[in-house]
């Protein structure tokens, strides 16, 4: 049978023809718990789930801060044995995630706590599947690959965020290929998200930046993916929205709660939108750029926002220009093409006023070496599958071509 499928009200006339209409899947955590101090429910969270030897998974900022140990003593206090494997480093590679697994598996752990940003966050997501799959790791690569489910996974964010905490997508380097590699499969979902943005509270202003715009681009990104559905679009919306609201007062005044409380939980709608939703063309871009260069994550994501969303307005102008509204950067009296122009300006403006670089501003990318690796980025951000997410789907030549404008 033949069926045809549009995309959602408000877009562009795309309309593709498949053999077999494959209905949208929702995934999201068995619970999440959100608030000021909702990692205060941990131990209880443990103990549902049986654990009685814990592998923590974490960094070194979260050791010298006193936070790993301050969660240790409360999981050792109620009896839990807790390992800790704190050598996550940020955009975590696949010998990190081997190493954590032979130290579960050696300490015959049945349970897992991720205590950091994005990047212990998805080291635990793939050491809790890698742990009952066995090798190889990079099989997991693309969507849909992880055979069974893994072993139990709590978490607890640091940054506000990736969102990872509610998403079924890990992503981990590929040392012998210097390739990001996307895991994104229901099996990779935490099974408790502890979310408490009081744990934000001592991001410097370039993370919160940082983050913060990796937040909004997931918002984004959802709202206008060929995969977009109606139950990711109130979520991404709404994570669009409290961005605008409190991105800029969260970095300038790094203590006010509301603002890391808006924030956070932007960040944890902006996940449950994207993973549900896929982001697209500056995702796809963004991780060869970390790759190579080691840029972090937020970082190129940002840099990247503003050319690839002035490339994709002819694709979703309905939705572009409803983002621009929720944004507050144009009026319900501007016509699409206008709210959409309005769009760019007011990225690239947020940008600046972040203190955001260009690509050729941001630490370790050097002309030389960008020469030499961008058609090479542009082929693994293709093969990567997002930018086929994207309202228009761009060429190789394009995307080194958004890449010069990036720089
Ligand atoms: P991160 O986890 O790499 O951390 C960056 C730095 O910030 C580290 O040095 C860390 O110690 C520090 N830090 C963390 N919390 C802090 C706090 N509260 N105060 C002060 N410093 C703190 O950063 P991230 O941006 O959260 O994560 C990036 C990773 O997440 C990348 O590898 C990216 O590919 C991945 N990611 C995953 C998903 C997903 O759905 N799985 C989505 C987006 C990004």
């Amino acid at each position: 049978m033949r069926a045809t499928c549009g995309r959602r009200d408000g877009d562009a006339t795309t309309t593709t023809t498949t053999t077999t209409p494959v209905p949208p899947q929702f995934n999201l955590p068995a619970a999440v718990i959100i608030g000021g101090g909702a990692s205060r429910e941990l131990v209880p969270e443990l103990q549902r789930l049986a654990a009685r030897r814990v592998l923590l998974v974490t960094d070194g900022f979260m050791v010298s801060s006193g936070l790993a140990g301050r969660f240790s003593a409360a999981m050792e206090a109620a009896g839990l044995v807790v390992i800790t494997f704190a050598d996550v480093q940020p955009d975590p590679t696949d010998e990190t995630v081997r190493a954590a697994t032979r130290l579960f598996t050696a300490e015959r752990c049945d349970a897992i706590v991720a205590l950091g940003g994005g990047s212990p966050i998805d080291a635990a997501k793939a050491v809790a599947v890698l742990a009952v799959n066995g090798e190889p790791l990079d099989r997991f690569q693309g969507y849909h690959q992880v055979p069974r489910g893994g072993v139990p996974l709590v978490v607890i964010p640091t940054t506000a965020g990736t969102g990872s905490e509610v998403t079924k997508v890990a992503v981990i380097t590929d040392t012998a290929r210097d390739v990001k590699m996307m895991m994104l499969d229901r099996h990779l979902l935490p099974t408790v998200a502890l979310v408490d943005y009081e744990l934000t509270l001592s991001m410097p202003a370039p993370l919160t930046a940082h983050v913060g715009v990796d937040t909004l681009t997931h918002g984004i990104e959802a709202f206008v993916s060929r995969k977009a559905t109606p139950l990711t679009d109130v979520l991404a919306i709404d994570c669009i929205r409290l961005v605008a609201a409190h991105l800029e007062r969260a970095w300038r005044e790094p203590g006010n709660r509301e603002a890391r409380e808006g924030m956070m939980r932007a960040a944890t709608l902006g996940g449950m939108a994207f993973a549900n939703a896929s982001v697209a063309l500056v995702h796809g871009m963004s991780r060869p750029i970390g790759a190579v260069f080691h840029v972090p994550h937020g970082l190129s994501n940002a840099v990247l926002l503003p050319a690839v969303t002035r490339f994709s307005l002819r694709g979703a102008a309905g939705r572009y220009a409803t983002v621009a509204r929720a944004m507050g950067l144009a009026i319900a009296a501007d016509g699409d093409d206008t709210a959409g122009e309005k769009l760019v300006t007011g990225l690239a403006e947020l940008n600046r006023r972040l203190e955001v670089p260009t690509l050729a501003g941001c630490r370790g990318v050097d002309r030389g070496r960008f020469d030499a690796w961008k058609e090479k980025m542009a082929d693994d951000a293709l093969a990567s599958g997002s930018p086929q997410n994207n309202p228009v789907v761009p060429t190789t030549a394009q995307i080194v071509a958004l890449y010069e404008e990036a720089w």
